[in-house]
């Protein structure tokens, strides 16, 4: 059984030297706002054209909520780009199952391309507004109970309010 080491860093997702950096994308894949913009800017253009590609082949309709795909990561200092997609918190209801899914999945598909080390955003805290608090317990109860050849999980928070929360679930 590979031992995971749970890290965590105040700063950009696109600063991060790792083998796959996740993208908190949408499920058009195609861009958007806050990492997933950061991403594209920082990468450049060939990761949207690997992600035009998948919606070509494989995701005519999107990625839906809770899966995962990888393309190249461009111009950053990684080796892949994992893209997945988490849900939009709702006050009537939300599935915290499928922020769950979110992180399983994207480590079975580093687990896949053989990445060792894995830098993820808050997933679903910024635009799509699922409470941080909320939101750290699930990722960090997630990747403590997935088994995963992923040796460092490196939670990447944008500010003190995030890494905070974080930082609460790991002691
Ligand atoms: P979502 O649509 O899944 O909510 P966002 O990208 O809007 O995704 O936000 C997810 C979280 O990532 C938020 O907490 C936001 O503050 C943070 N964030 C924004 N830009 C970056 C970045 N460059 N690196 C790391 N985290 C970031």
């Amino acid at each position: 059984m590979t031992t995971t080491t749970l890290t965590l860093v105040r700063g950009s997702i696109t600063d991060q030297s790792v083998d796959a950096i996740v993208n908190a994308a949408n499920s058009s894949l195609l861009g958007g706002g806050g990492v997933d913009g950061a991403i594209h800017r920082g990468g450049g253009p060939e990761i949207l054209a690997e992600c035009r590609a998948l919606r070509a082949a494989r995701y005519g309709r999107g990625l839906p909520t809770g899966q995962a795909v990888a393309t190249t990561a461009g111009r950053l200092d990684a080796r892949w780009v994992i893209h997945t997609v988490g849900p939009v918190y709702q006050v009537s209801g939300s599935d915290p199952s499928l922020l769950a899914s979110c992180y399983r999945e994207s480590l079975r598909v580093a687990d896949e391309l053989g990445a060792r080390t894995v830098a993820f955003p808050a997933i679903s805290t910024g635009a799509y507004i699922w409470p941080m608090e909320d939101a750290a317990r699930i990722a960090v109860e997630t990747v403590r109970n997935t088994e995963t050849a992923v040796t460092e999980v490196r939670f990447v928070l944008f500010d003190e309010r995030a890494y905070a929360a974080f930082a609460g679930q790991l002691h």
